[in-house]
């Protein structure tokens, strides 16, 4: 589609996938992963010293930074693979290559950015010529010494989001989950990224902080300039630059129909989310931030299914002490009363990295030491936060569970951790509720084929999708490349649900859904028919989740889940989910 010939610029459309709905109209600012181009100036000779110093100590930081990476690799990998920065190190020590800058500097006269990135350039392609492929790796090493240096020169060290103050559809290569913690809601209008995919932390968190936002547009990034006029729309994961007058005019009316939906779900706040024959799902929210507690509240939901804890400590440059733990969980269970709150342990790793800890690099950290594999190294940054919940108990309806249990010996490891944190509250004289129930997420499929064992030594079951469904299928979840190897609906993720539902029921304990197959209602019927008690949705889908609960038969389900499970294609399988669920519920989906 294209805009009027002559007066407006073309309308392109860039397809990625749509991670948080909502729509945003407005001036897009670019992150871009490659550095803006070098700045381009005459220097005078009585500014050649001061450029000489910047060229020194742009070198320097950069070795420090060489130095650092590769101590960093030694510790998690070792020496050898670390070995391999050495070559980058002889770069920013190269004589020759630094007194060529400099005598080029002083012939040319032009600002060292310019004379270095020349001369680089002139060292790469010689080497890169050369048929030998050790001289060929050395240029690659050369360009990335180059890149790091102009960095360095530009004394750039990422952007601070939260200081952007006007309104504007953010488009960047990638954003960690803390840059998306750290957006300022008020002016972003929707976010975009060439990299991801729907279950990374970042995409949860658009959804948590109800951001429209779009994933995996892989080079849209480096073909759209800061300051044009673009539209996201999140349902469809549609970038479109230049929005013609036609297109403005269908998003409009879209926008129209759904908020006349969403406007319809406001009055089933204080409804039960229970199926047309009477059988009770309970059905909570999952938090990101302290501050999406009005939102829960709002959204209708039996309380907090998971409170991911982690998002707490990130943009902090230190640990949260155990009062500030304290003070936070106790407030947000308080708020929640009567209705529970489920506090998930600290899930650092994978896609959540925390800078004041320095942790070693890891080359596969979804696969490394996160979540409650980090927590049992680290027993005194965990026993701060299980001393910190426990005191929460007192006051609130709260739960708490350990993610990413992989066996059982890792739940027994961490009750004795938990037991010596009550016997120190019963020593200092703290109240805590002796009770309080501790369950597992099952997110590793070693939990859930062993699920029977599992249960008898918790209270409940939360399984974490997000991860099960990585871990099932090794498809990284972040890895945008891949993402439609994700399935949710494969036959493995459906017969592990039901092995976990069921060994659950078999000792007697309950188990919930919280990762996003939740709160996707094309799949509400399918965890109904699946046995699941409870399911821990974004808190801005509760309200849709509980319409779909609300408009569902539970015969109807089970018949479903029944079907399913003799089936072998994924496709079909979700074919047969959303032709129940449009049969229900047509308006929330599409
Ligand atoms: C999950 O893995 O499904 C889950 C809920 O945990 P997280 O997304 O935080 O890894
Ligand atoms: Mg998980």
């Amino acid at each position: 589609m294209s805009g009027e010939a002559g007066t407006s610029p073309a309308e392109v459309r860039f397809q990625g996938l749509g991670v948080s709905p909502g729509l945003g109209r407005g001036r897009v600012l670019v992150l871009r992963q490659e550095e803006q181009t070098a700045p381009d100036y005459t220097v005078s000779e009585r500014d050649l010293p001061a450029e000489i110093a910047r060229f020194e100590s742009a070198l320097l930081l950069t070795r420090a930074q060489i130095l650092d990476m590769q101590a960093k690799i030694a510790d998690a990998i070792g020496a050898k693979d670390a070995s391999i920065f050495d070559a980058h190190l002889l770069v920013v020590e190269d004589r020759t290559l630094i007194d060529e800058v400099l005598r080029t500097l002083e012939r040319d006269r032009r600002n060292i950015e310019v004379v270095f990135q020349q001369v680089a350039d002139r060292y790469s392609k010689l080497l890169s010529q050369m048929d030998d492929p050790y001289l060929a790796e050395r240029a690659m090493d050369i360009h990335d010494v180059t890149r790091r240096v102009l960095m360095n020169l530009a004394g750039r060290h990422g952007p601070n989001l939260s200081e952007i103050d006007y309104p504007h559809v953010l488009l960047a290569h990638n954003l960690t989950p803390s840059d998306t913690a750290s957006l300022n809601r008020q002016h972003v209008l929707g976010f975009a990224t060439d990299l991801g995919s729907r279950t990374s932390h970042t995409a949860i968190m658009a959804r948590s902080l109800n951001i429209p936002a779009l994933v995996g547009l892989h080079d849209a990034s480096a073909k759209i300039e800061t300051g044009a006029e673009v539209l996201l729309d999140g349902y469809h994961g549609l970038l479109v630059l230049n929005p013609s007058e036609q297109t403005l005019r269908e998003y409009e009316e879209m926008d129209r129909r759904k908020e006349r939906v969403e406007a319809g779900l406001v009055s089933l706040r204080e409804t039960a989310s229970t199926t047309r024959d009477g059988h009770h799902l309970i059905l909570s929210a999952n938090i990101e931030l302290p501050e999406d507690l009005p939102m829960v509240k709002t959204s209708g939901a039996e309380g907090v299914g998971l409170y991911r804890t982690e998002f707490f400590y990130l943009n902090k440059s230190a640990l949260p002490d155990e009062e500030e733990q304290y003070t936070n969980y106790r407030e947000v269970a308080s708020a929640l009363l009567p209705h529970p709150i489920i506090i998930r342990t600290l899930d650092l790793g994978g896609d959540k990295s925390f800078g004041s800890l320095n942790l070693p690099y890891e080359l596969n950290p979804f696969l490394g030491c996160r979540a409650i594999r980090f927590c049992l190294q680290h027993p005194d940054i965990f026993k701060v936060q299980l001393r910190a919940i426990l005191r929460a108990s007192a006051l609130g309806n709260v739960r708490m569970m350990y993610p990413l249990i992989s066996g059982l010996e890792e739940i027994r490891q961490a009750d004795v951790l938990l037991e010596e944190c009550k016997a120190e509250l019963r020593a200092g004289s703290h109240a805590f509720n002796e009770q309080m129930e501790v369950g597992i997420m099952i997110e590793v499929p070693s939990a859930a084929l062993c699920a029977a064992d599992l249960a008898r030594e918790v209270d409940f079951f939360s399984i974490g999708t997000n991860d099960l469904i990585q871990y099932s299928m090794a498809v990284d979840r972040v890895n945008d490349r891949i993402a439609h190897l994700y399935e949710p609906t494969h036959p493995a993720i459906l017969r592990l649900i039901k092995m976990v539902v069921d060994a659950g029921h078999d000792a007697g304990i309950w188990t919930g859904v919280c990762g996003e197959m939740a709160s996707e209602v094309s799949l509400t019927p399918l965890l109904l028919g699946l046995g699941v008690d409870e399911l821990s949705a974004g808190a801005a889908q509760v309200p849709r989740v509980k319409r779909a609960v609300q408009s569902l038969d539970m015969q109807a389900c089970r018949r479903l889940a029944d079907t399913v499970l003799k089936m072998h294609s994924p496709a079909a399988i979700l074919a047969e989910c959303e032709a129940l669920a449009r049969d229900c519920y047509p308006e929330l989906l599409g």
